[in-house]
């Protein structure tokens, strides 16, 4: 169970989110951050549907304005900050004629986050939102966690800091949304294991030498999920799933040992939890992140998602297979930095962004992600960079230094 996240609560019986706010239920405070995304549009869409139920703080982004300004009117934003600081001007001109107020920059994000409302969405990917979530998860209000990489690059820090500020952690990912739900209540000693389901991504039964020679566009091409590029490819290489093991990990009351993972290709059971006394327990719906989005927004009560309803007779089938580290070594890889512990899910996060960014710029192969996230954790544990994890300012110098390394391999593979 996430730490400070509805425990002790009776769930209430489902039911449409209040779509009114009144003055004994008024509106609920809601920053988006990663707002132009695509979980920050499905927040956003969610938003829109609920009458006047939430009241949007800031949304942010990254180098999209005209995005940024686009959804910060629509949804009638206080704030709208843009995390590159060149971009002030653009964005205020692109504000004109509203009272939005415009900021930029990196300590503009953190300082956005750390205004507490009801509600923060974390949803920038990658490294880059681990401060802002931090800022948010200080202010001891609710966090929905999207962004994977700040649990991987800094699950203990982080969750030490979610314990210490009382913030109530729901995490967004699909699979934690849905271990998040069985465990409700569960005791830590009478769970037995987690498994992740993966939908083994656009490669699924490619053989090895396909895989070899995929395009971009074809590892962008998700059969069920509609996400942003770096998630992504991170699917297609299974790298997902194994970051994923990572999260859970600080999420829940496991240890590695408890956490599996099984190929689920229609995607619609997101996690199975066994308990000691042999029950298996799993959560299903139609793959629409839309689903624990709204989860996050209204636990332990439940608002409407507008996804399409489960017709287990029309889908007729559900398979489950092992994962093959052969021809997704990323798990295995992912797996064994999980092991190692300390810095190394930090490195290999670190890593894994780099490869990802190279291989979306042509740079690199899909087999090669894997290859430079695993010689990049060779080379840091050569230096000795492989170590406790003992504060956020380590994990910091220890994620750029990575970073330096893998650019380093990139560049001498290219
Ligand atoms: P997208 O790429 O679609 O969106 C990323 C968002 O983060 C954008 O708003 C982007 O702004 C912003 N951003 C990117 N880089 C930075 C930066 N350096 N500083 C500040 N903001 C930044 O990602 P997704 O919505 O797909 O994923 C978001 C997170 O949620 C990821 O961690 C992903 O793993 C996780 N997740 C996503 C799922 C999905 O279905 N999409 C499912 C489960 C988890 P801009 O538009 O300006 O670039």
């Amino acid at each position: 169970m996430a730490a400070g996240a509805g425990q002790g609560e009776t769930m209430a019986l489902a039911g449409p989110h209040s779509a009114k706010a009144t003055s004994a239920n008024p509106p609920q405070r809601l920053t988006v951050l990663g707002a132009t995304g695509s979980i920050g549009a499905s927040t956003l869409d969610l938003v829109a549907r609920s009458g006047s139920a939430f009241e949007v703080f800031a949304v942010t982004a990254h180098a999209n304005v005209e995005a940024l300004a686009a959804c910060a009117r629509s949804c009638g934003a206080e704030r709208a900050v843009i995390g590159d600081a060149t971009l002030y001007k653009a964005l205020k001109d692109a504000l004109s004629g509203t009272s939005i107020a415009a900021a930029a920059g990196e300590e503009a994000l953190i300082e956005a986050a750390s205004v507490p409302v009801d509600c923060t969405i974390a949803a920038i990917v990658g490294a880059a939102g681990l401060k802002p979530a931090l800022a948010a998860v200080r202010t001891g209000r609710r966090l929905g966690l999207a962004n994977k990489e700040c649990l991987v690059s800094a699950g203990d820090v982080f969750m030490r800091e979610v314990a210490r500020a009382g913030c109530e952690l729901i995490p967004v990912d699909s699979e934690h949304s849905a271990a998040f739900q069985v465990l409700k209540d569960a005791a830590p000693e009478s769970i037995e294991r987690i498994v992740l389901t993966a939908s083994g991504g656009p490669f699924r039964d490619w053989p090895i030498e396909r895989i070899a020679i995929a395009s971009r566009a074809d590892a962008l091409n998700h059969p069920n999920w509609s996400m942003g590029s770096k998630i992504s490819v991170d699917s297609a290489t299974m790298m997902n799933k194994g970051l994923e093991l990572i999260e859970a990990l600080h999420l829940f009351p496991v240890a590695t040992h408890q956490l599996g993972m099984l190929v689920h290709p229609q995607s619609i059971v997101h996690c199975l939890v066994s308990f000691v006394d042999g029950s298996v327990l799993a959560q299903m719906a139609e793959p629409d992140m839309r689903t624990p989005i709204a989860l996050a927004l209204s636990w332990p009560q439940r608002m409407a998602a507008p996804t399409k309803r489960l017709d287990l007779a029309e889908i007729a089938q559900l398979t489950f297979q092992a994962a093959d580290e052969v021809r997704f070594p990323a798990i295995r890889i992912a797996r064994a930095a999980m092991e190692r512990g300390g810095t190394a899910p930090a490195v290999l996060n670190a890593a894994n962004e780099i490869a990802v960014a190279a291989f979306l710029d042509g740079r690199l192969r899909v087999p090669d992600i894997a290859v430079m996230v695993e010689e990049t954790l060779g080379m840091a544990d050569r230096e000795g960079l492989l170590a406790e994890a003992v504060g956020l300012e380590a994990i910091i110098s220890c994620d750029q230094e990575a970073r330096r390394l893998c650019r380093e391999i990139v560049a001498g593979r290219t």
